[in-house]
């Protein structure tokens, strides 16, 4: 199975680039951020609970977010890979994905982190606020968000090293010469 994580800050490009690589390669996407959405909008309890995480810009705690995902893999069968997209954002978040992973034979291909420089994140996320609806595409959170992400997720990055996972993609300029860098990565690791 191809296994991708795409990793990079909010704004990053993460949820686009996930489709085009979906579109090409047949993945299954996996976005926590995506799944809280439906939960929060389904009014679960796991909902309101994320949602007071969410709002705020901080992560929802490590276990909530290994239980959804350990649910929604246990449903998959017979596909030929999954995209991971939001997930891991701690390494305790990638050390429990290793185990999961592991329990059905399987393992990380490869991470796919895309860098982009601040200034350019926070005016996408402005934009992206304006048709979004998304409560947390708003300046205040959006700094948190960078902030949260220097502090608890970059480490994530450092850890996919350490397994010779990563992969750098330039994530600025035209999006179909970004998925072009990318789908040169996935190519070569296939
Ligand atoms: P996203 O759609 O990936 O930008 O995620 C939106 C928000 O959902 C984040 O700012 C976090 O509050 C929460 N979230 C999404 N994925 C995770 C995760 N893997 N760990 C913790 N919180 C998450």
């Amino acid at each position: 199975m191809l296994n991708v994580v795409i990793f990079g800050p909010p704004g990053s490009g993460k949820g686009t680039q996930s489709e085009k690589i979906i579109e090409k390669y047949g993945l299954e996407h996996i976005s926590t951020g995506d799944l809280l959405r439906y939960e929060i909008s389904h009014h679960t309890h796991l909902g309101a609970l994320a949602k007071s995480y969410i709002d705020k810009g901080n992560l929802v705690p490590d276990d909530l977010i290994i239980d959804m995902i350990d649910s929604k893999i246990d449903k998959l069968h017979n596909i030929p890979g999954i995209i991971f997209d939001g997930f891991p954002r701690t390494v305790e978040q990638a050390e429990a994905l290793k185990e999961l992973l592991n329990s059905h034979g399987e393992e990380v291909s490869v991470m796919v982190n895309l860098n982009v420089d601040r200034q350019e994140l926070i005016d996408r996320l402005l934009k992206r606020g304006e048709t979004s609806g998304r409560t947390d595409d708003n300046l205040e959170t959006i700094e948190k968000r960078l902030s949260v992400y220097e502090s608890q997720t970059t480490p994530v990055i450092d850890y996919y090293k350490k397994e010779k996972k990563l992969v750098e993609i330039k994530g600025i300029g035209n999006i179909d010469d970004i998925f072009g860098r990318i789908a040169n990565a996935l190519d070569k690791i296939k």
